[in-house]
């Protein structure tokens, strides 16, 4: 173990979105001395780590990006041509924003987190990473909502003499043109990935487990008028998140789906499914989808007749439509449903004809058919949320480790800070707000700063949640759920999605809107942190 020792200000974990934003305010705004590790090569994070083919961020590009840096904004977005923005062009955006910001000398990369604990009798973190040990006395963790991949177990997998990949360690070399690919797992990546896929491999074969409920993406490029639009009205666009429940920069309706004729929702929806966009499908049409189950039926309707339309084999479009409530991370995409009427691809629905086996050759089903393959992708997703900091041993006051605090659930206060765990911050953590994730970072870095700042100029200060605003934050984002019909369906969200993982006590996301959110957390450090005790060491 390297036990080299550097003492900054601030240590930040994560280059991606998040961790970048962290180290920008802590350095401009409060003139930190501050580093920022990540295990990978390069900035980006979740875009670096997924470089599967098709990437493409489903917020419309104007919306994809940090708000309130306008200076960013103008360094960048003229490349920003089309209404989403691929990968490599968010990946190339965290770059220059390094180079602008002037942090490329402040970055460790290839530097992994092992783990963190709270030296109390400093008022320090002491924080192990494999390249040597840093003491800072701020520590901002920005591990990512979606970092730590899922890799299920299946059956002989290792008997398997083809290459297996997940989505989100995607290798460099790996040339799937011509070749016979399975893929497990049709949420936002395997839709995204199978779509593009389909277009160069020599077979496809999806092993689909749940059907999902995705719209046309509506991808195109922007008009120049469009364009210019952006660069005048993108600061009354941030300025509008104090009215936004989502912040994704769409026309959020109040509309309920039964105040209309039967023949105006019809329209509405088909309006929405010709402009694209899952945020347009969710937001602009009815605002209670995910609320009313009769309401939820009627979009969920439109989409399976959608489906039917599209796709040839009427047994194919039965397995591809969903049979849960519509009522997961939305996804849209660019021509999914079309690619199962390609001679090149085919489905397999694993609750019909579950994988039995994987053999050397490929996989072989319940029905005796062996699917022959080159190449398995798993684009099974993640241990969402609090799973990215599952793999570290993060330690706060009284030794008390966080999976232990976490034990019944993750808590948090507005997604940021921790009961117990001294100067230490999370961007996007558990409980923060279900919304445009860019904008969320924004706020959050924000508010960091400013709740660094009110200790920083005493020597050994620390700002520290009271335990019983954490219940209370719990409690406001556990009211916020009521009534969703999120809750009824098994995804990442809860943690569903990880045998074993979902408390019922979990949260993992204030839904209660951006507007309120923005309320709560201004009003939090506007009123000098009611909800934190801050305090000299000696204090304790
Ligand atoms: P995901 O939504 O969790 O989907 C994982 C898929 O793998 C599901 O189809 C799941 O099936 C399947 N799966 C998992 N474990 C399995 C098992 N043991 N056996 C069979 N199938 C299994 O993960 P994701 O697609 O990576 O997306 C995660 C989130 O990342 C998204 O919701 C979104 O927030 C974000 N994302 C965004 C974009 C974008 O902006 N464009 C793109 C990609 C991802 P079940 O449904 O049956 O569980």
């Amino acid at each position: 173990m390297n036990d080299t020792l550097t003492e900054v200000d601030a240590l930040v974990v994560g280059a991606g979105m998040g961790g970048l934003t962290a180290l920008r305010r802590l350095t401009a705004d409060l003139g930190l001395d501050a580093v920022l590790i990540d295990r990978a090569p390069a900035v980006g994070g979740t875009w670096y780590a997924n470089r599967y083919p098709g990437a493409l961020s489903d917020t419309q590009s104007y919306m994809y990006q940090l708000p309130f840096e306008r200076e960013l904004f103008d360094a960048t977005n003229p490349g920003w041509t089309t209404r989403y923005v691929p990968g490599p062009d968010i990946q190339k955006y965290l770059e220059d924003a390094v180079d602008l910001w002037g942090l490329r000398a402040r970055l460790r990369l290839e530097t992994s987190l092992l783990s963190a604990v709270f030296d109390e009798e400093n008022s320090t973190w002491v924080v192990q990473t494999d390249k040597g040990v840093y003491r800072a006395r701020f520590l901002v963790t920005a591990l990512g909502l979606l970092s730590n991949k899922n890799v299920p177990d299946f059956p002989g997998i290792g008997d398997f003499a083809g290459r297996v990949v997940h989505t989100s360690d995607w290798p460099a070399d790996l040339e799937l043109a011509g070749k016979r690919v399975g893929v497990i797992g049709n949420g936002s990546t395997g839709v995204q990935l199978m779509t593009e896929l389909a277009k160069v491999v020599g077979h496809l074969t999806s092993f689909q487990r749940t059907a999902q409920y995705t719209v046309p993406a509506g991808n195109r490029a922007w008009t120049p008028e469009e364009m210019a639009s952006f660069k005048t009205d993108i600061e009354d666009r941030w300025s509008e998140f104090t009215t936004s429940k989502i912040g994704f920069g769409v026309d959020e309706t109040t509309r309920k789906t039964f105040d209309v004729s039967d023949e105006e929702r019809e329209a509405i929806y088909e309006w929405a499914w010709q402009k694209g966009g899952n945020y347009t499908f969710t937001a602009e049409t009815f605002a209670d989808m995910t609320s009313d189950r009769a309401a939820n039926a009627a979009a969920a309707d439109f989409i399976h007749r959608k489906i039917a339309s599209i796709v040839k084999d009427p047994d194919t479009a039965r397995k591809l439509t969903p049979t849960e409530i519509f009522a997961r991370r939305p996804i849209c995409d660019s021509g999914y449903f079309e690619i199962f009427n390609q001679p090149n691809v085919d489905l397999v629905f694993t609750r019909e004809n579950p994988i039995e086996t994987f053999v050397a050759e490929g996989v072989r089903t319940a029905d005796g058919e062996l699917h022959e393959l080159d190449v398995l992708v798993m684009a099974t997703g993640f241990d969402a949320v609090d799973g990215s900091y599952r793999g570290v041993d993060i330690r706060g006051r009284n030794s008390e480790a966080l999976a232990d605090h976490w034990a019944d659930g993750p808590r948090s206060h507005l997604g940021v800070t921790v009961a117990g765990f001294p100067n230490m911050f999370m961007v996007l953590g558990p409980n923060g707000p279900f919304v445009n994730n860019p904008v969320a970072i924004g706020v959050q870095g924000r508010w960091i700063a400013r709740a660094i700042a009110s200790v920083k100029d005493e020597p050994g200060a620390t700002i520290e949640l009271r335990p019983e605003d954490e219940d209370a934050w719990l409690t406001t984002c556990l009211e916020a759920l009521e009534g969703s019909l999120f809750l009824e369906t098994e995804s990442w969200i809860f943690g569903a999605n990880i045998p074993g993982k979902r408390k019922p006590k979990t949260a993992n996301f204030y839904v209660g809107g951006l507007d309120k959110y923005l309320e709560i957390s201004d009003q939090e450090s506007t009123q000098g942190f009611p909800s934190y005790r801050t305090s000299a060491p000696a204090a304790h």
